[in-house]
């Protein structure tokens, strides 16, 4: 499709171009058919009647034909709509460096898991994984460097996600989120570190190289708390796991009684 719809002027100039050959179409046809078929002498006796059935089979031809083929033309042009939408919508929940998932797309798919499994009476567990001292790699090696760890992190998780069966995406900057369904707090904490071991790796390019390492914050927390509760709890166990010193899973379950304070 070419043509640029951006202005009310822009449709309306091309909802009167439509109009107008439809108009002339079917006056054309109309006068053509009537024409040939009763003659072009104005002196010529005709019957009525011949004329009203001749009008009426030609007005109903024309606008079968025309109605036909806009209708099919607007459908075609719906169906584009519907493929272009579903594609923004894709591209709008998708992480462009990694190709998984983006904050956007990770709250909307989040929230619906979480709901069926909340309506199913399962465990959920959030994991927030961060990619230790991810600046100083930057600050060492640039950041295009910077971003080819960000796809290896991100396809370690992908690879991990596939097997496990586990909704992930890239939470921002260096940061990447997880929530599993159904599994109990020990096979929570096993992911975790399978994980965390999985990301501790060696990325390479052009002959540069760097050992990464990554911090995990997990949280198995009761049943009916949402979903920002829960990735506030995972984001406070990672936080824990910074604090002890890096490249470690820790879990938290309910909000420290002092943070619960700091944040009333
Ligand atoms: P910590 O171990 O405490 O997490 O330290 P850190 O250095 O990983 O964390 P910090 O928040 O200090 O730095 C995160 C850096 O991530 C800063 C930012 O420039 C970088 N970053 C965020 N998004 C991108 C990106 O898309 N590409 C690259 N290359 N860097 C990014
Ligand atoms: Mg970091
Ligand atoms: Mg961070």
């Amino acid at each position: 499709m070419t043509s640029q719809f951006l202005t009310r002027r822009d449709v309306i100039r091309y909802a009167a171009g439509r109009v107008t050959f439809t108009v002339a179409a079917t006056g054309a046809t109309t006068a053509a058919v009537v024409t040939m078929h009763l003659g072009t002498d104005p002196d010529a006796t005709v019957r009525v009647g011949q004329v009203i059935a001749f009008s009426i089979l030609v007005s109903v031809a024309v606008s079968m034909v025309l109605s036909a083929a806009l209708s099919y033309r607007s459908a075609i042009l719906m169906r584009e709509l519907t493929k272009t939408r579903r594609e923004l919508l894709r591209i709008s929940r998708t992480d462009q460096l990694t190709g998984l998932l983006n904050r956007r797309g990770f709250d909307d798919e989040a929230g619906v898991t979480l709901a069926l499994a909340q309506q199913q009476d399962q465990q959920v567990v959030a994991l927030m994984c961060d990619i230790d001292r991810f600046k100083s790699i930057n600050d060492r090696f640039g950041h295009e460097f910077g971003d080819r760890v960000l796809v290896a992190i991100g396809d370690i998780l992908r690879e991990f996600s596939d097997v496990s069966d586990i909704l992930i995406a890239r939470h921002g900057g260096e940061e990447f989120a997880a929530l599993m369904v159904g599994v109990s707090n020990e096979q929570a904490m096993l992911y975790a570190e399978t994980l965390r071991r999985l990301c501790s790796t060696e990325v390479s390019e052009n002959g540069t190289s760097t050992p990464v390492t990554v911090s995990i914050g997990i949280t198995s927390p009761q049943r009916k708390t949402d979903l920002s509760t829960i990735m506030r709890f995972a984001d406070q166990a990672l936080y824990q796991a910074k604090d002890n010193g890096r490249n470690c899973v820790v879990q938290i379950n309910a909000m420290p009684v002092a943070v619960a304070a700091e944040a009333a």
